[in-house]
């Protein structure tokens, strides 16, 4: 499992350049259109989006049920794209674990809260734990449920029991997709809460995929997924004032890839009606980004010529 690739500083989670295209009647949908994902080990990640912007086609891969079309994908070191029949079976027992937005997907129905435990240990085939079984129950808090079934536990309940299954087997990393979409506001808050404990206690590397915005009131960083790609994240950080007063700073980044592309937000895009082509600036700090189009512009002179030295500067890097 401790492979020498698996460096303690390698990310948990690399996405490159991920695309999945599902093509069914000759309709092409592209799910991912060349995502990239950096998730550290230890790292509690919400990942937000509307409906159909590709995150349950992001965690299928990640959960090894599918394989993306083109780019890269790994995690714990382990490619996702060359693993074979048996290794992405022993992947799936041992690296990751999921939960479903359906809580009746996520335990058997007849069998009571402690046996769905010990059933998804026993499929594992794996002899020693770190944790028993009824200290994963306690720790999410539902050690009281120990010998009830599904049908007998409300449906946080059930979705703390399903974390508990998920972890059963003591994976580096646990997936879930849209975990309390079913669940009201409050019960939804909790569930998430006892997954951040998780996170805290066990270190389990955790990605949760939601379209509840209000998840990144639960996490240090939450990535917005639109079209198909990673667009912004939002960073939320604890900041100490001189009163000693401790205050939630949460700031949005736009994120951008290898190459340098970026995703600009469509609100910026039509009130200076940017379309097609922009105009890129370097000042000292930062970047300014103008309207490409013919139109009057206040943009200097010298900027302008310091841009087009900027660009015989880079072409004669690129040689
Ligand atoms: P999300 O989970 O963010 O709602 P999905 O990953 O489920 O989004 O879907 C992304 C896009 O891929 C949507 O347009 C969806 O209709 C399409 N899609 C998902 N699964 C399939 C499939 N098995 N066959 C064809 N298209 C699919
Ligand atoms: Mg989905």
């Amino acid at each position: 499992m401790n492979s020498p690739i698996a460096a303690a500083d390698a990310p948990e989670i690399l996405c490159s350049d991920l695309v999945r295209i599902y093509a069914s009647e000759g309709v092409e949908v592209q799910a991912l259109q060349g995502l990239n994902l950096r998730v550290d080990r230890g790292e509690m990640v919400a990942i937000v989006g509307a409906s159909g912007s590709g995150k349950s086609t992001l965690l299928g891969i990640l959960s090894g049920l599918d394989r993306p079309t083109a780019g890269s994908a790994s995690v714990d070191g382990k490619n996702l794209l060359a693993l074979t029949r048996s290794q992405r079976v022993e992947y799936r027992r041992h690296t990751v674990g999921f939960v479903w937005q359906q809580t009746g997907r996520n335990l058997l129905p007849y069998l009571t809260a402690s046996e769905n435990l010990a059933m998804a240990r026993s499929v594992a085939r794996r002899t020693t734990h770190n944790a028993s079984t009824s200290e994963l129950l306690e720790l999410l808090e539902v050690s009281d449920c120990a010998d009830r079934t599904p049908s007998q536990l409300s449906g946080g309940q059930q979705q703390r029991v399903a974390i508990a299954v998920a972890l059963a087997n003591e994976p580096h990393v646990l997936l879930a997709d849209e975990p309390t979409g079913e669940l009201d506001e409050r019960t939804s808050a909790d569930v998430l809460e006892a997954m951040r404990g998780v996170n805290r206690e066990l270190g389990v590397t955790t990605l949760i995929v939601t379209h509840d915005p209000t998840v990144s009131d639960h996490v240090r960083r939450t990535v917005q997924i639109r079209d198909g790609r990673t667009s912004t994240e939002v960073l939320r950080r604890t900041e100490q004032h001189e009163s000693g007063d401790e205050r939630v700073v949460a700031e949005e980044f736009a994120v951008i890839d290898r190459v340098g592309r970026l995703q600009l937000p469509q609100e910026y895009m039509s009130s200076l009606e940017l379309r097609e082509r922009v105009r890129l600036t370097l000042e000292p700090d930062h970047l300014s980004v103008w309207p490409g189009h013919e139109r009057e512009r206040a943009e200097p002179d010298a900027t302008a010529t310091d841009r087009s030295k900027q660009q015989t500067a880079t072409e004669a890097d690129d040689d």
